[in-house]
């Protein structure tokens, strides 16, 4: 295809199809003056990607079958034991024999057509074959025969991931294909066929990937009733609040049985229908049969669909490893449904794909509805709400996104200091095996929590392996940034307080990244031994500093830290020194903890900023203060537990990894009160919380922090008496909130959530809080239009707010039954010592006037998933270079970005090239108060000290097609037609992003001599 192809515009070619005017359904009338733009827009003759497609019958019923098999990267067995096909006696799959049997079944005739989804698995059997199957394989898809629908690393979830992860992830499997195949391997077709509910961020990702559509597989079974009978199983999703149309505007389709064949008709190895018996003499011959049922199906499911045009998913989990058995029934059904047509059949069959689906569809010139809210929560029937797994592996999902975090830090830093961070004095440094793990972990059974535990080990083993070719990569790095060679040391236990350097030596440098691009203040905590440090700067300027202990009853009590705030510029970092000092330093003030008795006031903590009270009686958190905003709020906080149903007389179901549904709807605190102790000093101020054995938490405010920070502990959740539990953090405010609250989609924009409500049907409610509980990837809030609530999370959850004024999030869950969706074990986390998973997070709580709250939680949201690296080292290295200063502060960039711009991705594409990304990170309106919503330009050429920008190419999100060759179907909607416009002409000097837009380039650059300029 031409990379200038062009779908739409006035003249745009031959061939453009009238309007379909034959199908069986009643539907809307077009209205005259859309009836011309219609035809004006129709389909030019150049469709990109849709030449191969197999002619329909324009008189007939067409049914497009669709062979395909459905992948799992990890969810019963591991990636690697799904690739090879070991441990068959958990699932009999073996990815590998599925693709050697599929290529031999299409080379056997040539009319069949296959899909394939997930590059994971692709990519590592592409690499394993020789160059002659290679060279068919290349044929095969050049034909259209072998097409690649979505074209991901995995098919990821899209409830818990954040969308940083999602254009990762698509970025690598699509390169792999572009790589691979070049325009012929493109998907046209977003494919998430199995996902346990759809969100919007991911269509308006998917849009702006240049997906020509989408279909998926699972809806609530209350909206696919409305849809059938509405005829709105397939139409446009306007997926984003802030985007123009048609930039975030997606075709969606909602394929009829799941991903799954009609019923009786599956010819795998792994069903036991009965195969196509067409030879008349055998007593088994069922051809007539089957044909009747075959146009009966397709009769009854074409009901439910506009155009002359339906779909049949062929195929289903790890289907196809004996191809010959799907193709040759195929063949036969086809042969045998189409010869009906010499007596008169109106039912013609055909081998097809979703993007030869898709065409026709488009073709059919029809204007669909338009949906703008998402698929969230998604029930599967009455009682089984799909909302466990948006806080299951709480663990895991952390994990996950802190290694977001550290991924992002280590692309950055492999594209500032060019190749010498890839081969340097430390070895071998990649960002690779981490950007693969991480593409593994966004699988629907991965970060989702929706796997059997030892695949949850794996996918955290891979992990792990992942991070260590970073870590020689940021030694290399640094080196080379700093021009100091240091023995440099990665603590991965700063979470549980254990570092073996900080804990032994006399004296250590301290060097803190900065991932962002604006300069950030980060309170560094550090484990230590009692006694007193001097911390200096990067001036060598001494900076106040405290070692804290906190007094625990438990002899294995947290051992000391050290904090000092440290100040870290732009896209860079500065490195402190510490040295253990003789004498006690009594300036800072020691660790001062009262065990509280009851008394008559409240106790409270504050800052510049923030006041948070707390009732002496309860030990409880009762009231919040805006000090800056003059804003009083009584909010009470604490923990409770619901029990975990196990079924009950309205339903079997009981709660699992996927499905939340809770014995009662009124959860049991864990206590009434707290027991607490306070720790005040000059650098934090904390209140201790102990609730249960097993249940505690850390209320904590920084100097100059706008937010308090709850740090809560819990686990391991007891289920000795045979409860599963699972443990919400609640707020209760007297907030009048109109059962209205409000979620964040992946990360991104923000949908508002009513309480018992759907935006498109009428709800029949059957589980009051499983069914009103949302994915929440960073930050739920409400508000009374006022004052607004917000609560920032540290890795996926699931959220609500059962109550006006009321907001809570389940951290943690322990079960004891399997929920029967397929995974077949409970979700019973036994943690390392195998007596029961504990976890510690962070909620970071705002308090704001409505009209500024935008402007905190987007920009502490954007510090939290990018938070400063610490990297540690002895100190005292040799120079990088010879002759070389070493540089205790550095920032790659010549000045900071504006508040409202966010770097989604700095990466290395290829030896000279770089992958940037630049994206607005408020919505429109959203900020009313400082005006951070408004478009915002920027001047790329000397932006980076680090590197000299000689050419800038802008390509689609997943960078995998130049933007302005890329072309998309664009597709009439009932709610009137929308302006085209053309991508804007791309100047570097003046980049312009408007609110939430995210634009991509690919840079080509020189690395400077020297590694930077200095800012400072
Ligand atoms: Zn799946």
């Amino acid at each position: 295809m031409g990379a200038d192809a062009r779908v739409s515009g006035l003249g745009a070619g031959r061939g453009a199809a009238g309007p379909r005017m034959s199908s069986r359904a009643p539907r809307p009338p077009l209205q005259p003056l859309l009836f011309l733009l219609v035809l004006l827009a129709a389909p030019g003759a150049r469709a990109a990607g849709y030449e191969m497609c197999p002619k329909a019958q324009p008189n007939m019923l067409n049914v497009h079958l669709v062979a395909h098999t459905h992948d799992d990267v990890g969810w019963l067995k591991t990636v690697d034991q799904y690739f090879y096909g070991i441990k068959n006696d958990i699932q009999h799959a073996g990815v590998q024999y599925i693709l050697d049997s599929v290529v031999s079944a299409l080379l056997a005739e040539p009319t069949r057509r296959f899909v394939y989804v997930e590059m994971a698995f692709f990519a590592r059997w592409w690499h394993q074959q020789t160059n002659a199957t290679q060279a068919i394989v290349r044929d095969l898809v050049r034909q259209g025969r072998l097409e690649f629908a979505n074209g991901g690393w995995v098919m990821n979830d899209e409830a818990t991931t954040h969308y940083g992860a999602i254009v990762d992830q698509m970025t690598l499997g699509l390169r792999f294909l572009e790589d691979t195949f070049g325009a012929d391997g493109r998907p046209r077709v977003a494919w998430h066929i199995d996902p346990f509910g759809h969100s919007r961020e991911q269509a308006s990702l998917f849009a702006q990937m240049g997906f020509d559509g989408l279909f998926f597989g699972r809806l609530d079974y209350q909206d696919k009733k409305v849809r059938e009978e509405m005829l709105e199983m397939e139409h446009v999703w306007r997926a984003s609040a802030s985007l123009r149309p048609p930039a975030a505007d997606l075709f969606t389709g909602v394929l009829p049985n799941g991903y799954n064949p009609p019923e009786d008709m599956c010819w795998d190895s792994l069903c036991s229908d009965k195969p196509v018996v067409d030879d008349a003499g055998s007593p088994e011959y069922n051809a007539d049969q089957v044909v009747e049922y075959f146009l009966h199906q397709a009769a009854v499911q074409s009901q439910h669909y506009r155009t002359n045009h339906i779909v049949m998913t062929m195929g289903s989990d790890f289907q196809y490893q004996n191809a010959n058995m799907w193709f040759k029934n195929l063949d036969k059904l086809i042969r045998l449904v189409n010869a009906q047509q010499a007596k008169g059949s109106r039912v013609h069959v055909l081998y097809s794909t979703p993007a030869c689906y898709l065409w026709q569809l488009h073709k059919a010139n029809l204007a669909w509805s338009v949906k703008e809210d998402d698929f969230f929560p998604y029930a599967d029937e009455a009682h089984a709400f799909w909302t466990g797994y948006f806080s299951s592996r709480p663990a895991l999902k952390r994990y996950e996104r802190r290694s977001y975090n550290f991924l992002q830090v280590c692309s950055q830093l492999e594209a500032l200091a060019g190749p010498a961070a890839n081969e340097g004095p430390y070895g071998s440094g990649d960002s690779a095996p981490l950007g693969e793990a991480m593409a593994v972990l966004q699988h629907h059974d991965a970060v989702s929590g929706t796997s059997r535990q030892q695949v949850a080990d794996d996918y955290a083993r891979q992990l792990a392996a992942g991070w260590g070719p970073c870590e020689v990569l940021l030694s290399n790095a640094l080196a080379r940034l700093s021009g100091s060679k240091e023995t440099f040391t990665f603590c991965r236990e700063l979470n549980v307080s254990v570092c073996a350097l900080t804990q032994t030596a006399k004296r250590f440098e301290v060097i803190i990244y900065n991932p962002l691009g604006r300069k950030t203040d980060w309170m560094v905590r550090l484990p230590v031994t009692k006694g007193a440090f001097l911390v200096k700067d990067p001036n060598g300027k001494s900076v106040p500093s405290e070692v804290v202990t906190v007094p625990s009853s438990d002899i294995q009590g947290p051992p000391p830290e050290l904090l000092f705030s440290a100040s870290v510029p732009a896209l860079g970092f500065s490195i402190y020194s510490v040295a253990r000092v003789p004498d006690w330093t009594p300036q800072f003030h020691p660790l001062s903890p009262t065990p509280l008795k009851p008394k008559a006031h409240l106790l409270t903590i504050r800052n510049k900023h923030i006041r948070a009270a707390f009732d002496p009686n309860t030990g409880l958190l009762v009231e919040l203060e805006n000090l800056d905003q003059k804003l009083v709020l009584p909010v009470e906080q604490a923990f409770y537990w619901y029990n975990a149903s196990i079924g009950n007389q309205y339903s079997s179901q009981a709660s699992g990894a996927y499905i939340f549904r809770p014995d009662q709807q009124k959860p049991l605190p864990v206590r009434h009160w707290a027991t607490t102790r306070l720790v005040k000093t000059s650098l934090v101020q904390e209140v201790h919380q102990n609730f249960s054995a097993w249940c505690s938490q850390v209320v904590r405010l920084y100097p100059g922090q706008r937010h308090l920070e709850l740090e809560w502990t819990v686990g391991p959740i007891p289920v000795g008496e045979g409860w599963g539990k699972e443990i919400v953090s609640r707020f209760d405010t007297p907030l009048e909130t109109g059962g209205r609250f409000y979620t964040d989609s992946n990360g991104r924009e923000i949908l508002e959530r009513r309480r018992d409500y759907r935006p498109t049907w009428d709800l029949n409610q059957t589980e009051p809080v499983a069914g009103n509980y949302y994915p929440v990837n960073t930050r739920i809030y409400i508000t009374d239009g006022k004052v607004q609530l917000t609560v920032l999370t540290d890795r996926s959850q699931g959220g609500s707010s059962l109550r006006d004024g009321s907001l809570e999030l389940m951290v943690h869950r322990r079960l004891l039954r399997d929920d029967n969706r397929g995974v077949g074990e409970p979700l019973a986390e036994a943690g390392a010592d195998g007596e029961g998973l504990w976890v510690r997070g962070r909620h970071l709580v705002l308090l704001d006037k409505a009209e500024a709250a935008a402007a905190g939680h987007r920009l502490q949201a954007e510090r939290e998933v990018l938070a400063p690296q610490v990297v540690l080292a002895v100190g005292g290295g040799t120079p990088y270079r010879r002759g070389a200063a070493p540089r205790k502060q550095f920032s790659a960039l010549r000045r900071e970005l504006p508040p409202s711009v966010h770097l989604l991705t700095l990466a290395r594409w290829d030896s000279r090239t770089l992958l940037l990304r630049l994206e607005h990170q408020f919505a429109l309106g959203e900020d009313s108060g400082r005006n951070l919503s408004s478009p915002v330009t920027l001047d790329l050429r000397d932006l980076f000290s680090a590197f000299t920008i000689t050419q800038l190419r802008e390509t689609t999100l997943a960078a995998n097609q130049p933007r302005k060759a890329a072309s998309r179907l664009q597709w009439n909607t009932n709610t009137g037609p929308v302006p085209q416009t053309a991508p804007p002409a791309l100047d570097p000097i003046a980049v312009t992003l408007r609110p939430m837009e995210i634009r991509t380039f690919l840079a080509s650059v020189q690395w400077k001599e020297d590694g930077g300029t200095n800012p400072s």
